[in-house]
């Protein structure tokens, strides 16, 4: 198994480091030409959606990474990554997300919580988090919701999840999306 991680900005050494921790085998994807490899999931890390939806489009990543998704990849989308998976970005999830959602002061915080179909008690650091303000079909489960806000679906082979499970040492999450792809 080869996992993708999009690397052209935010916290995707995280996520790279949590897969070799599971021995999965994962590269880098910084231009087209790193696109083109074999893969069999893909990763979506945090960091500025904006500043990762300009890139996308500038390398000409954004229509090829969308195809993958719409045609089945696997991919999961933290904080950031969730943005560009919703309505107005790659739009390849049926969800409509809210950026910077809990105001400046309420963005960042640590709790820990259910995630359906994966466990209990699953750590969830939230940074400058979104959360789903909206779900746009029934294609689309909520798995996750903090004080009434929706804070992980997944669509398909699609997961996305407004905190950063990379950034603490539970591997539920990775694992459970690991999973789409091995069974
Ligand atoms: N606030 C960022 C955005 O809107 C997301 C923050 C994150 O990925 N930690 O893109």
């Amino acid at each position: 198994m080869r996992i993708a991680i999009l690397a052209l900005q935010g916290a995707f050494i995280e996520h790279e480091q949590m897969l070799q921790q599971l021995g999965v085998e994962t590269f880098e994807i910084r231009q087209i030409r790193d696109w083109q490899q074999p893969k069999d999931g893909l990763i979506l890390p945090g960091g500025e959606s904006t500043v990762q939806m300009r890139l996308l489009k500038e390398l000409s990543l954004f229509a090829p990474v969308r195809r993958a998704i719409l045609d089945g990849l696997p991919v999961f989308g933290t904080c950031a990554g969730m943005i560009l998976l919703s309505e107005g970005y790659l739009g390849t999830m049926d969800i409509r997300v809210r950026r910077n959602a809990y105001g400046r002061q309420l963005g960042s915080f640590y709790t820990t919580s259910r995630v359906e179909d994966i466990g209990d008690d699953i750590p969830m650091t939230f940074i400058r988090a979104p959360y789903i303000e909206e779900v746009l079909s029934n294609r689309c489960s909520v798995l996750s919701e903090i004080d009434g806000r929706i804070v992980a679906a997944s669509q398909g082979k699609q997961l996305a999840t407004a905190f950063h499970p990379e950034l603490n040492d539970d591997f539920r999450i990775h694992q459970y999306f690991l999973q789409w792809i091995t069974s």
